[in-house]
């Protein structure tokens, strides 16, 4: 179903009043974590003053170690949505549990699914029982093949709503957290209709390279971009090093529209 000899024309989703896979390029930007009401506001009221549709928060962190913060769960989906509320944002956080999916659901207008759980058959068939908006992170170590099956898991429960992210890969290479595997974005348009998105900050982990991996990105032909933001990165409770603060955040704003790339 998500191929594009099945369907030529890309898929367009409709995410509040934003279109993601259509002639505009997408941004989506926000948190790791969402740690506080507080934290979230500044960075909903940097997005607003920008023109960012889509802000991120990790809710139900899949962390390495069970020993750091795990989220705020429910209580972080509601602090996002109220957020997004008062400043007409669109939410998007991870689910890692089929459980928590119908709760979770009236907080958030994405459901994002993680690296981690790109091959939780499970999930993926929860969430295509849903009728909101999925976006699929790459696993880890998982080839277009894999990826595009894991898509079709969702699909072919009849939630047509699926964007692709790559999100950097593992490889031998460590001055970068991940690598991000620029040849994913051309392949997956030509494979499917299917909108792609790139996560800069994930895929890099480093702050001074995400501007010229997002160009690459749109250049390349990526529907948007992902990257965090935080109030003081520094004291974040989760990706310290990799979040921009705020006017970090416009900087990198600017620098990627002034390309003329974003659309
Ligand atoms: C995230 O986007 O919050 C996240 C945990 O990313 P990934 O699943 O790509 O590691
Ligand atoms: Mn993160």
């Amino acid at each position: 179903i998500v191929s594009r000899k099945n369907q030529p024309d890309s898929t367009v989703i409709k995410v509040k009043d934003t279109l993601v896979g259509g002639k505009a390029s997408i941004m989506v930007a926000g948190p790791c974590s969402v740690e506080s009401y507080q934290q979230t506001r500044e960075v909903g009221a940097a997005l607003k003053e920008a023109g960012v549709p889509i802000l991120r928060g990790g809710a139900f962190k899949p962390r390495t170690s069970p020993y750091d913060f795990q989220g705020l769960g429910i209580e972080g989906l509601q602090i996002l949505k109220r957020v997004g509320d008062e400043f007409g944002l669109a939410t998007i956080s991870e689910i890692v549990d089929p459980r928590h999916l119908e709760e979770a659901i009236p907080y958030i207008d994405i459901i994002q699914i993680g690296a981690r759980n790109m091959h939780n058959f499970e999930l993926l068939k929860a969430a295509g029982e849903t009728r909101t908006p999925v976006l699929l992170k790459r696993g880890l170590a998982a080839t277009m093949e894999e990826f595009l099956h894991a898509a079709e898991y969702i699909v072919s429960r009849g939630n047509t709503q699926v964007m692709l992210i790559e999100r950097g890969i593992r490889t031998y290479e460590k001055w970068t957290r991940n690598t991000l595997d620029i040849s994913a974005v051309p392949i997956l348009k030509k494979e499917s209709h299917l909108p792609v998105l790139v996560d800069v900050t994930h895929s890099t982990g480093r702050k001074d390279i995400l501007a010229p991996c997002a160009k690459a990105a749109l250049a390349a032909g990526a529907d948007g971009i992902m990257v965090e933001v935080h109030p003081n990165p520094a004291v974040a409770l989760s990706d310290a090093q990799q979040q921009l603060n705020i006017p970090e955040f416009h900087n990198f704003l600017s620098e990627v529209k002034e390309s003329g790339l974003f659309k």
